[in-house]
């Protein structure tokens, strides 16, 4: 097998994997901030560093990953102004923003669960690790790299830039930042509009704030992974990823940090996955194409023909290159349903074939052809179109047009299972038929239950809901009708 490289978005360019302290691998993931429904956008990347985690395994390596919890800090306008968006979601729903945030972990990690992407090693959350925040603020501080003013710390992007290379990773120059950047007003408490915050002195208004040497306050947005993955991983660990959509400000702003307090950057790969975009669009909440998870997986978003199942999007992401652009559509996403079908099917086609004295197959060249894609920077397209040519060759096998040895033939069903369970991770569900069928069916009761309301039978319509609750489908009355979504049963 090939060694793994690795496209390396700090070098730009493809490299051979070679962990720090082999057989251990540091893997760090940013996570959701948890303010609201996981949606398409949190799936890629969940899915693109499941897949590296399980490769990672898969090769031998002992992989420590940690994906945070961003859950303080993640400002309205992913800057430093506006409201927290925890904080403010909060205050709308009126409740403590802790609520807040265990709801959506708790909704997240259902999610994840479904798309089968295993837990991480380590799930730290930004709130639990204030005092590791400010040790680096300090360590910062006392390297003359920031400034405090009016309680909050500011990163002095200006001086860092005469000594290190501000913009290393996204390839932006500070001056054209700085033309590209709105005049301060002249209040700002920064000196100048490309710095950013390490500490935020909380205004009266602020719920969520800590006690700290220079005010009560809260950490900048991007202070928690650097000071998280040094914690975790240590000063210099082998992989952070994230999607593209991080590359700036916050992953250059966390290689400023870690720079600025360690004398050195801690990430020897980085890895981005491409974005998602909705028939041609990005995805977003004003143009209406904003799309949760759960209204993919019961198909009740306006744009979605159908139900599609925590699989089919699985199986669709991993048909994209992570490095590429991926276009969602419902024609789209219909034929990798019937893609995944047909790969499900083979794997149980297998079973059925007789075995022959000798083989016309060559079941090690397909085996290094797949793991070779693999290798070569995750190219999970490659590896599915050497899938699939298996799958006419398992077809041929079993109509006795081809001929394979009971030693080939275990070699063969062995890798197929290993290759699409264990490390593409996809699983068997019921069929995307059934799952489809499953979604008429509760639109259909819902239908009923629209009846029972309008007859002002309150009581059937209860009844209805909180059966259908019992079985794991929790229905909610929104302004243009009712909604539904798969919940956990306990
Ligand atoms: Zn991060």
């Amino acid at each position: 097998m090939d060694k793994l490289t690795i496209y390396n978005t700090l070098t730009r360019k493809k490299e051979i994997f070679i962990p720090l302290n082999p057989p251990h691998v540091g893997l760090y993931v940013c996570g959701p901030t948890v303010y609201g429904d996981a949606h398409l956008g949190h799936a890629r990347p969940a899915i693109t560093f499941d897949l590296l985690f399980r490769y990672l395994k898969y090769l031998g390596y002992k992989v420590r990953y940690v994906r945070n919890i961003t859950d303080v800090g993640h400002l309205e306008n992913d800057a430093d102004e506006g409201e927290d968006k925890i904080g403010k979601k909060a205050r709308l729903e009126q409740l403590e923003p802790m609520e807040i945030v265990q709801h959506y972990i708790n909704r997240y990690h259902y999610n994840m669960q479904l798309l089968n992407v295993l837990s991480p090693s380590i799930e730290p959350q930004a709130s639990g690790h204030i005092i590791e925040q400010q040790e680096m603020v300090k360590k910062i501080l006392d390297a003359g790299y920031a400034y405090e003013s009016n309680g909050s710390v500011y990163f002095d992007v200006q001086k860092y830039s005469k000594v290190h290379n501000y913009g290393s990773l996204s390839g932006r120059k500070t001056d054209e930042l700085l033309t590209n950047t709105r005049e301060l007003e002249g209040k700002s408490e920064k000196h100048s509009p490309l710095d950013f915050a390490l500490w935020k002195k909380a205004d009266p208004s602020h719920v969520m704030r800590w006690p700290s040497p220079w005010s009560e306050g809260f950490p900048g947005w991007h202070v928690e992974c650097s000071a998280m993955s040094e914690k975790y991983l240590g000063k210099v660990f082998d992989i952070h990823g994230g999607g593209m959509d991080l590359l700036f400000p916050h992953h250059e702003c966390e290689i400023a940090q870690t720079t600025a307090a360690n004398g050195k950057g801690s990430v020897r790969y980085w890895m981005h996955n491409n974005m998602i975009t909705i028939g041609g669009q990005k995805m977003g909440k004003s143009l209406g194409n904003f799309i949760t998870l759960d209204e993919l997986f019961s198909g009740s978003h306006k744009i979605l023909t159908k139900a599609y199942s925590p699989m089919t999007i699985r199986f669709f992401i991993l048909q994209a290159h992570y490095r590429g652009t991926l276009d969602f559509s419902n024609e789209a996403l219909q034929a990798a349903e019937k893609g995944l079908q047909r790969l499900m099917e083979a794997t149980d086609t297998i079973n059925r074939i007789k075995e022959s004295p000798q083989s016309t197959v060559n079941i090690t060249e397909i085996k290094d052809q797949c793991y070779n894609a693999m290798s070569d920077d995750l190219n999970t397209p490659g590896a599915i179109a050497i899938l699939f040519d298996t799958v006419r060759i398992i077809n041929l096998l079993k109509e006795g047009k081809e001929k394979i040895s009971a030693d080939d033939l275990s070699e063969l069903s062995s890798f197929m299972n290993s290759f699409i369970y264990d490390i593409l991770g996809l699983r068997k569900e019921t069929s995307g038929q059934d799952n489809d069928r499953t979604s008429k069916l509760v639109d259909m009761i819902l239908t009923f239950r629209q009846e029972a309301k309008e007859k002002k039978d309150f009581a059937t319509s209860d009844r209805i809901r909180e059966q259908l609750q019992k079985i794991g489908i929790e229905v909610k009355d929104g302004k243009e009708g009712m909604e539904w979504r798969w919940i956990e049963v306990d």
